[in-house]
């Protein structure tokens, strides 16, 4: 029967990597049209632009091999070490971890972990139940990586996983982005919006792209998403009222994308690394420790070992 994982972002895959290293049969399934998740690049204007996660950090060695073979193949790139932290009139610089980026996007990065899997797209999974059984059909385990809302909505509310998924509020975003004809603005790289009602981050995509284009993506507040939940698109104006206020950045944009993530982020953070039920049914992702990329690859692979160590190849 094998392993099924559900859902195709980081963390999926990198546990569906794991597990067929290490000779444990294994199906995902994902209702996007791309794998990825909340690593989303969209192709806006000829060139994909991040409107989800804006760069990863690492740490962990483990993952710093992973990162180190995408930077031989071209598809990482070491950004930046400083941020610029924007107040009212004010730029300053904030020192920190190198913040990696993806000339391709980095979705990119996630599409390359998947070749060679077995990868089901736009199929939405309504249920899994004991057993387990996704949707009806039995499986030695079933893994739900995506964040807690998310997976509550699949499983019984009385299983051992809904008890895991219940209680953590996570928070919405709303990402736009937009293009001028030109930068006006000297690069940025990105930088941190603290303490303001509207914007919580600026990222400049030309710059972390390596292209120069003149594209910013900026991140709402949680309060912004809430309020625009319904219509995305009225969060454009506000936003760049804000960032008007904040750069100067000349002409009003020629074109914005407006998306809006519902479950950006888990407001609070675990301290375990997944969790694995006697009842076949596991979770993972960047929910299980704290909201990052490299949570979410650490959490799949090191569930991945503790599913081949329970059920073997
Ligand atoms: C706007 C934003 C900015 C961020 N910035 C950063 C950052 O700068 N640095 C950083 O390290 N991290 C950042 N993050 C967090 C980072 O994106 C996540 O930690 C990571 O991508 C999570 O991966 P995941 O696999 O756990 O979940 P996801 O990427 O959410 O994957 C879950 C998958 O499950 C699928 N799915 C859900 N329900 C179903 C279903 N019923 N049936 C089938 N499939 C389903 C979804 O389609 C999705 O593909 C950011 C996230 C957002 C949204």
């Amino acid at each position: 029967m094998g392993v099924v994982v559900v859902g195709a972002g980081m963390a999926g895959v990198a546990c569906a990597v794991e597990l067929t290293a290490a000779g444990v049969p294994v199906r995902v399934l994902d209702r996007g049209r791309a794998v990825g998740g909340r690593m989303a690049s969209r192709r806006i204007e000829g060139r994909p632009v991040d409107i989800g996660a804006a760069y990863f950090t690492v740490r962990d060695p483990e993952f710093a091999e992973v990162v180190g073979r995408w930077r031989s193949a071209g598809l990482a790139r070491p950004w930046t070490s400083e941020l610029a932290v924007l107040g009212d009139a004010s730029r300053e610089r904030s020192a920190g971890p190198v913040r990696w980026a993806a000339p391709g996007g980095l979705r990119s990065l996630v599409r390359d972990l998947a070749s060679g899997l077995d990868v089901t797209l736009e199929h939405e999974v309504a249920h899994v139940g004991p057993g387990p059984v996704v949707d009806g059909e039995p499986a030695d385990i079933v893994v739900l990586a995506m964040p807690d809302p998310q997976a509550l909505q699949l499983v019984d509310p009385s299983s051992a996983a809904a008890a895991q998924l219940t209680g953590r509020e996570w928070r919405p975003l709303i990402a736009v982005a937009a293009g001028w004809e030109s930068r006006r603005w000297d690069p940025l790289p990105a930088a941190f919006v603290n303490d303001n009602p509207v914007l919580s981050l600026v990222a400049d995509d030309g710059d972390r792209r390596g292209d120069a284009a003149p594209v910013l993506v900026l991140h709402s507040t949680a309060d912004v998403a809430r309020e625009h939940d319904a219509a995305p698109d009225g969060a454009i104006p506000p936003m760049l009222d804000m960032l008007r206020r904040l750069l100067d950045v000349g002409v009003p944009p020629t074109w914005t994308h407006a998306h809006r993530w519902r479950f950006a982020s888990p407001a609070g953070k675990r301290e375990v690394d997944f969790h694995l039920g006697d009842d076949g049914i596991a979770l993972a992702g960047d929910g299980w420790g704290t909201s990052k990329v490299e949570t979410a690859w650490r959490s799949g692979t090191l569930l991945a070992r503790a599913i081949a160590a329970r059920i073997g190849p």
